[in-house]
């Protein structure tokens, strides 16, 4: 396994690769790797003969005031559990690397990215198109992996793909969660004891919401209430959205809901701010 810094070498290795008919698969982090990032290189092992992660904490998603210098960080650890998975290039550049001063090109996709996770963190989509842009053409991936931890990010980025005609192949990974349900994410960390004890609610109330909606709930506003309820059993739980909306194209579901339904949270414990999400069936009597 390779660490590379530069986007130069990157390129090089690409050629190689393209020259010998290799078929690459890429899976963009931010590094401070889990096993969720880990199932991500597992499942991209399988379909590529070059596998390329990139570790990047890309300073242009992250809005004023947020985790951006606070953000874990550790190559040392990242690269070994990387190897233990059989990546082949760990891609790590540097800010000045990727945006080098008079940068002034951005992606955006409009829309989708105005409301849940768009609406909380203005210009952070803009931020995850662009560098995922930039990785995509640096790397030039036959696929790319993407969790559906981020349920509205890997949505964003299959519209992206669509709209702008790239020939990349977006995998969807379900979500890997610690033994108590909470998803695992690299923001865990920052979580006290009684946080991390109480951010299982999260998982929880999804868990609920999936129970009522078996048991005939389909009234959006009961559901979106019976969550909120759950949640605010904890203590330390302050709701930032919990959004019920169709799984495929992000719109508001009706009031009483239909087809696949797509049920986002996003719940801060103190400074930390967790997202969760499932996609439950709605089998509506005909
Ligand atoms: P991040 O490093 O948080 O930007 O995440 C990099 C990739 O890993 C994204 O595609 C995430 O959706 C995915 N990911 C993060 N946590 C999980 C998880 N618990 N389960 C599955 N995928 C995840």
């Amino acid at each position: 396994m390779k660490i590379i810094n530069t986007i130069a070498e990157m390129k090089e290795i690409v050629k190689e690769a393209k020259k010998l008919g290799q078929r690459i698969g890429l899976v963009p982090t931010m590094g401070f790797l889990h096993q969720g990032h880990l199932n991500l290189m597992e499942r991209a092992r399988e379909n590529c003969e070059l596998l390329v992660t990139t570790i990047f904490v890309n300073p242009l998603q992250f809005g004023a005031g947020e985790d951006y210098d606070d953000y874990p960080r550790d190559l040392t650890r990242d690269a070994e559990l990387a190897r233990g998975v059989g990546v082949d290039i760990i891609f790590a550049p540097s800010v000045k690397e990727m945006y080098p001063q008079g940068y002034y090109t951005f992606v955006n996709t409009d829309t989708i990215t105005e409301v849940m996770c768009g609406a909380s963190r203005p210009g952070h989509f803009k931020g995850v198109t662009t560098v995922v842009n930039k990785l995509f053409n640096i790397t030039q991936p036959d696929e790319a992996y993407f969790g559906q931890k981020d349920a509205q990010q890997v949505i964003v980025i299959e519209k992206m793909v669509t709209d702008l005609n790239m020939p990349i192949n977006i995998v969807r990974v379900p979500i890997v969660r610690e033994e108590d349900g909470l998803a695992m994410s690299s923001r865990n960390v920052y979580l006290s004891s009684e946080e991390r004890e109480q951010a299982v609610i999260l998982y929880q109330s999804l868990c609920k919401a999936r129970e009522l909606i078996a048991g005939g709930l389909t009234m959006k506003d009961k559901l979106y209430h019976a969550i909120k309820e759950n949640i605010e059993e904890a203590s330390l739980a302050k709701i930032d959205y919990i959004e019920i909306r169709d799984a495929q194209s992000l719109m508001p579901q009706e009031e009483k809901l239909t087809g696949k339904v797509l049920i986002a949270l996003a719940v801060r414990f103190g400074k930390t701010r967790l997202i969760d999400n499932i996609i439950v069936e709605v089998v509506n009597d005909v």
